[in-house]
Parts: C-alpha cells; sequence; structure tokens
C-alpha cells in the first residue's frame, strides 16, 4: 500500500509528470516547465551542498579552524545554504542540507544552521557575495587583537581591495557583530574580526576560501616581519598598491593592453 501511495503521488499534485490526470491542456507545457525548472534547482542545491561540505572540510584540514568552530555558505539563487552548528564536517552528508532564505527563514534540512548565521545573511543582502568562509585562522585572529588595520605588508593586499580592516569586537551571532563586519567589509572581500577570526566572500567558495587562505597567509607574513629585531618591515604605498590593483583588473586577459 505505502509503495503504491508513493508510486501515485507525485502524479496527484502534478510533479514528475508533466501529463498528469487533470491537468488542462494549456496547462502541460508549463507544468514540464516546471518540473525541469524544480530538477534544476535541486541539483544545483545538491552540487553546491556538496561543493559547501568539502570547503568546510577543508578548512579544518587546513589548520584555518579547530572542530566546528568556523562556518562555510553558498547563496544559490535566493537560497543560502551554511553549515549547521555543532556537526562535525566529516559527518556531514547529502541528507543534511541545511538552507534558509534571505530573510532567514529555514527552507531546507532540519538541522539547525551555524550559531553567525545572521554575519551570513547580512553580507548576502548587502553585497553580491555568492560564498562565504568565516574562519578562526590562529595569525589573521592573532592580527585582530594588535591593529585596526592588516598593514600593507604584500602586493596581495590588492587582491582583498586593499588593506583589510579589522571590525571591532562583539559577541559572536549578534546583529551588532554584522553590522560592524559589513562596515569593515566596504570596498573589500576580506576582513578581520577583533579578538574572533576572518571573513571572505566571493564568487565562488573556492575564491571565497583561497581568499581566507591568503589573507592568513599575510598575516603570518607580517607577525613574522614585526617579530624579526631587524623591523619594523616596510610597508607598499597606496601608489604601489594602485599599480597592483591596475593590473589584477588585466589578470587573465591576455588581450589586454
Ligand atoms: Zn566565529
Amino acid at each position: 500500500m505505502t509503495e503504491q501511495r508513493g508510486e501515485r503521488e507525485p502524479e496527484r499534485r502534478g510533479e514528475r509528470t508533466p501529463h498528469g490526470e487533470g491537468d488542462g491542456c494549456g496547462d502541460r507545457d508549463g507544468a514540464g516547465r516546471r518540473n525541469a525548472e524544480g530538477d534544476r534547482d535541486r541539483l544545483a542545491l545538491a552540487r553546491a551542498w556538496e561543493a559547501l561540505v568539502a570547503t568546510a572540510r577543508r578548512t579544518v584540514a587546513d589548520g584555518l579552524v579547530v572542530g566546528t568552530s568556523g562556518n562555510v555558505s553558498v547563496r544559490v539563487g535566493a537560497t543560502v545554504l551554511v553549515t549547521p552548528t555543532g556537526v562535525p564536517y566529516d559527518r556531514l552528508g547529502p541528507g543534511d542540507m541545511v538552507g534558509l532564505g534571505l530573510d532567514g527563514r529555514q527552507v531546507l534540512g532540519s538541522l539547525r544552521p551555524t550559531s553567525e548565521l545572521p554575519l551570513h545573511l547580512a553580507v548576502y543582502r548587502a553585497t553580491g557575495a555568492r560564498a562565504i568562509v568565516h574562519t578562526h585562522a590562529v595569525h589573521a585572529t592573532a592580527v585582530s587583537t594588535l591593529v585596526d588595520e592588516l598593514p600593507p605588508i604584500h602586493y596581495m593586499t590588492a587582491a582583498l581591495g586593499g588593506p583589510v580592516r579589522v571590525a571591532p569586537y562583539a559577541t559572536y551571532g549578534t546583529d551588532e557583530l554584522a553590522g560592524h563586519v559589513l562596515r569593515a567589509l566596504t570596498g573589500r572581500t576580506a576582513c578581520l574580526l577583533r579578538n574572533h577570526g576572518t571573513l571572505t566572500h566571493g564568487d565562488t567558495l573556492d575564491q571565497a576560501y583561497d581568499r581566507t587562505a591568503q589573507l592568513e597567509w599575510m598575516c603570518r607574513l607580517w607577525l613574522t616581519a614585526t617579530a624579526s629585531p631587524a623591523g619594523p618591515p616596510s610597508l607598499l604605498t597606496p601608489a604601489q598598491l594602485a599599480e597592483v590593483t591596475a593590473r589584477l583588473e588585466n589578470y587573465g586577459q591576455p588581450d589586454a593592453p
């Protein structure tokens, strides 16, 4: 009985079967299109979730977080997929998807989303970000306790939009922290969170992840250089950074002048 119901149910709801009973002639193409779109959306979400879990695992494997103390999200259309709170990333599977609308309403899954959800949603609402990586990387977090801005010690500063600012401290998971982070991100794709960690965003999970890795590397570089008795280290000037920014804009375009 159960099996039979299971088979007939989609037909009754007009799903999967474009020519389901009860559809008027004019609705058939529309229903078929809707089904195809629904399948595409589900596939896109499943792929994005798989990439999100892989990225979250990478943050642990590469030592950017310990345990579950970071979080990753990716936007697929109007849905934001995020890592759940308190579940080790190596235990996450395809059935653990957590998805929310930009208003914070949960639309997919039953696990609770990361406690930093307000931070992620605020960034998606205010920027064109498609993916966000938040970590507690040790060198970056150390720098967040020392300065208001990471001094421009390397030209990769330009790849993040300019000298990376430190957002003032606020309790994790609060709208106050989200507000501080948004201000620190103005014109940048990365910022530090004082006594807390990093946040970067990008067009893809790989890009957001790579920006986090670059930021952590630059923080380590600055700490190493400032710890030397031969210091203080030389820094790049705004003009030098502007030149790199112009070069980066042409990066990957061999025909550009
Ligand atoms: Zn955090």
